[in-house]
C-alpha cells in the first residue's frame, strides 16, 4: 500500500471545482446567482465557443469593495451567511461560498467591480485560482467577471466537453431559467457576438415567457393562481391542446429559484389526467411562495433539488391550482384560414426540446398573424347585425337563456382521492380547494350571448352560431367527454343491465386471459365475464352506456388497453377503461344523429361543461366573422 498523505490544498481545490463547476454552463449558473444576489436589475451573458473560451457576465449590481476581492475567490468566503442558524432560512441564491473559488482554480479570471460609494472600482486577475494582480480601475457601477480558457488546467475535464453547440445550448438553458425565475431582472445573453434572449425585466412572468419560448408557444399557456397552507403557487401551464412530446417546458421555481422536483412534476401532471392526450406533457411555469424556513435547500451540491418540509401540502396546491387554472380557461382553438398562421397546436417547434432553440428569442413584435389568443373573445359580446340583412337568426326562446343553471367550468369532478395516482399519492386526500371563479367570470357566463344549431357537416360537425362567431363542434369528441365524464361523477358505477341471452365470443388468447385476470375489476364496472370454455368468453352484463352491438369490440379494446397498463396504477387503468366506454357509447362521427342528439351535446359544450375530450384533443373550435369577411375581403 502507498502512504497515506494529505493532499495538497490545491488538488484539494480541483475536486471541490469539479462538484460546483461540471461544465461552461455551471459557470454560467453561479455568476448569474451573484448577479441576482447582488440586486442587479440587468444581467448581461456573453460566451464564445460554447463559453470554453470566453465567458463574461456583467451586472449593475452592488459591486465589491476593492479589499474585500480576493476574499471573495477563497473556498468557504461569503457575505450571505454567517452562522448556521442563517442555514436554516436562506433566502439568496448562493451561500456556501465556494463557486467563486471553484471557478478560478479552473480557468483564467478577471474581476472587475465598483461599488456605488467608491470613485474608482477594482481590478483583480487570477489564474488556476492564484491571484496575479490587482489595481484601481475605472468602471461602470457593477460587477463583470471574464473567465476564458475553462479547465485549462484539468484537461481531464476538458475531454468530456460536448460540442461548442450543445454547451452554448445549456448557458443559454440557464439564462432562460434565471429569466423566467426573475421578471423583474432584464436579462440578456449574446453567444458568439450575437444576441439570442433578451428579456424586458418589466417584472410581468408573461412577458419573460414570451421572451423565453417565443410568441407563439406562450400563446398556449394559461395563468394560475392559487394557494394552499402556507404555499402560493402562481405562474402558468400549458392548456391541454398545447402539451408536448417532452418535459423539457416545465419550469419550477421555488422561491426565486429553479428547482428539479418529482413531487411537483407528478402534481402537475396529474392535474391533466383525463384531459391531454397521452404521451404528451403539459409545461409549466410555476412559482412556488413558501416560508423560507418551509424548504431545504441545502441538500444538493448545485442546489438544484430542495426538500420540503410539507411535501404533501405543496403537492395538493399545485394540483388545484393548475386544476382551477384549466377549468377557468375559456379560450377554444380558433380555425386557422388560409395560410396566414400555422395552427400553434401541432406547430413546427412543438417537438423542439428546449435546448434546440437557435432562433434569437427577443422581445415580442406584435406583427405577427393574429392567432387563437386574440381570436379568444369573452362570452359576452355586442350582439351584432344578423350576418345578412332580411335573414332572420331566430333564436328559441329555451335557448336564449341555457335551461340548467351554468355549471362553472371546472374539469371533471374528480373525488379527491380518486384524483391522486396510488404510488406518489399522499396518503391522505388533499381537501379541495381551487378558487372560485372571480366575479367577473360569473358575470360572463350569466350573460351568455344566445346560440343556435345552423347545422351540421360531414355528419360529424355541428355547426353552432353565436353572436358573431361560428363554433364547429366535433359531436363524438363532445360526447365521448360527457359520457367520460358522467361515468366518473357516478363514482365508477355505472348502472348494470343483465342480457337476456349472453354475448359469446372468442377472443385472441392472450386478450381472454387479461379481461379474465381483471374480471373483478371489470365486474365492479358492470361486466359480467366468464370463461365458456373452448377459448369462448361469456358476458352476462353489461354497463347501461354499452350497447349489445358494442360488447365484443368494447371489450377486446379494453383487452389491449389492460395488456399494455396492466402494471400500471389501478386508478390509471379505470381512467382507461372509462375512456374505452365513453367513447364506444357515444355517438359516432359520420353517423347521422336526430336534432335533440345534436342539441344536447351542443348545449353542454356551450355551457362550458365540456372542453376537451379525454384525450385532450378539443371539442369544439371557433372561426369568427371577422375571419370570414376577410376572406371574402369584405373589410
Ligand atoms: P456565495 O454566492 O455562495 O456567497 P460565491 O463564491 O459565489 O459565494 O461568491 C462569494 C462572494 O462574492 C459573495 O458572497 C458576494 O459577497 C461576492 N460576490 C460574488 N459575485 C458578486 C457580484 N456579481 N456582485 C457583488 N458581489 C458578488
Ligand atoms: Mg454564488
Amino acid at each position: 500500500m502507498p502512504h497515506i498523505e494529505q493532499l495538497s490544498a490545491h488538488v484539494a481545490d480541483l475536486i471541490a471545482a469539479g462538484e460546483v463547476v461540471e461544465r461552461p454552463a455551471s459557470v454560467v449558473k453561479e455568476l448569474c446567482e451573484n448577479a441576482v444576489d447582488a440586486g442587479a436589475g440587468t444581467v448581461t451573458v456573453e460566451i464564445q465557443n460554447g463559453g470554453m473560451t470566453l465567458i463574461r457576465v456583467t451586472d449593475d449590481g452592488c459591486g465589491i469593495a476593492p479589499e474585500e476581492a480576493p476574499t471573495a475567490f477563497l473556498r468557504h468566503a461569503t457575505s450571505k451567511i454567517k452562522n448556521e442558524y442563517d442555514l436554516e432560512a436562506i433566502g439568496t441564491l448562493g451561500f456556501r461560498g465556494e463557486a467563486l473559488a471553484a471557478i478560478a482554480a479552473v480557468s483564467r479570471l478577471e474581476l472587475l467591480t465598483r461599488r456605488a460609494q467608491d470613485k474608482l472600482g477594482t481590478s483583480l486577475t487570477l489564474e488556476g485560482g492564484v491571484v496575479l494582480g490587482q489595481e484601481e480601475a475605472g468602471c461602470p457601477l457593477g460587477t463583470t467577471l471574464l473567465v476564458r480558457d475553462l479547465f485549462y488546467n484539468t484537461p481531464a475535464r476538458l475531454k468530456f466537453m460536448k460540442k461548442d453547440a450543445a454547451e452554448a445550448a445549456a448557458c443559454l438553458a440557464v439564462v432562460q431559467r434565471q429569466a423566467l425565475a426573475r421578471p423583474e431582472i432584464s436579462f440578456k445573453f449574446i453567444k458568439d457576438g450575437k444576441q439570442e434572449l433578451l428579456t424586458p425585466g418589466d417584472g410581468q412572468l408573461r412577458s419573460a415567457l414570451y421572451a423565453v419560448l417565443g410568441r407563439e408557444l406562450a400563446l398556449g399557456f394559461a395563468p394560475v393562481s392559487g394557494s394552499g397552507e402556507d404555499v402560493k403557487v402562481t405562474g402558468f401551464v400549458s392548456l391541454p391542446t398545447c402539451c408536448r412530446g417532452t418535459r423539457g417546458y416545465q419550469f419550477f421555481f421555488v422561491n426565486g429559484r429553479w428547482v428539479k422536483s418529482a413531487a411537483l412534476t407528478a402534481a402537475l401532471e396529474q392535474a391533466y389526467a383525463n384531459q391531454k392526450m397521452v404521451g404528451k406533457f403539459p409545461g409549466c411555469v410555476l412559482h412556488l411562495e413558501l416560508k423560507l424556513n418551509g424548504v431545504d435547500v441545502n441538500v444538493h451540491p448545485t442546489k438544484q433539488e430542495v426538500k420540503f418540509g410539507q411535501e404533501r401540502a405543496v403537492f395538493s396546491a399545485v394540483y388545484y391550482a393548475v386544476l382551477s387554472a384549466l377549468g377557468a380557461d375559456k379560450s377554444r382553438p380558433a380555425v386557422v384560414v388560409g395560410q396566414a398562421a400555422k395552427p400553434i397546436i401541432e406547430g413546427k417547434q412543438t417537438s423542439l426540446p428546449l435546448h434546440d432553440f437557435t432562433a434569437p428569442r427577443t422581445a415580442p413584435v406584435p406583427t405577427a398573424p393574429p392567432s387563437r389568443r386574440e381570436e379568444v373573445k369573452p362570452a359576452v359580446q355586442p350582439v351584432s347585425a344578423p350576418a345578412k340583412p332580411g335573414v332572420e337568426l331566430p333564436v328559441p326562446v329555451e335557448e336564449a337563456r341555457p335551461a340548467a343553471p351554468v355549471r362553472p367550468a371546472a374539469p371533471a369532478p374528480i373525488p379527491a382521492a380518486a384524483s391522486v395516482r396510488q404510488e406518489e399519492a399522499p396518503k391522505q386526500a388533499p381537501a379541495p380547494a381551487p378558487s372560485p371563479p372571480s366575479p367577473a367570470l360569473v358575470e360572463e357566463e350569466k350573460q351568455e350571448t344566445p346560440w343556435r344549431i345552423a347545422g351540421e357537416l360531414f355528419h360529424t360537425y355541428i355547426i353552432v352560431e353565436q353572436g358573431d362567431k361560428a363554433l364547429l363542434i366535433d359531436k363524438h369528441a363532445a360526447h365521448e367527454r360527457m359520457n367520460f365524464d358522467k361515468m366518473r361523477a357516478q363514482d365508477y358505477l355505472p348502472m348494470s343491465q343483465t342480457l337476456l341471452t349472453p354475448v359469446v365470443f372468442t377472443p385472441a388468447p392472450e386478450e381472454a386471459a387479461v379481461l379474465l385476470e381483471h374480471g373483478e375489476e371489470l365486474d365492479r364496472l358492470g361486466f359480467d365475464i366468464s370463461d365458456f370454455g373452448g377459448g369462448s368468453l361469456a358476458v352476462r352484463s353489461v354497463p347501461d352506456y354499452v350497447s349489445l352491438g358494442d360488447v365484443e369490440a368494447t371489450l377486446t379494446e379494453i383487452a389491449g388497453k389492460l395488456a399494455i397498463t396492466g402494471s400500471t396504477g389501478y386508478q390509471e387503468r379505470r381512467d382507461d377503461i372509462l375512456h374505452t366506454m365513453a367513447c364506444k357509447a357515444a355517438i359516432k362521427g359520420g353517423w347521422k344523429s336526430g336534432p335533440q342528439e345534436l342539441e344536447r351535446v351542443a348545449k353542454a359544450v356551450m355551457a362550458g361543461e365540456v372542453k376537451y375530450c379525454p384525450h385532450g384533443r378539443p371539442v369544439a373550435i371557433e372561426l369568427t366573422q371577422k375571419q370570414l369577411e376577410k376572406q371574402f375581403k369584405r373589410s
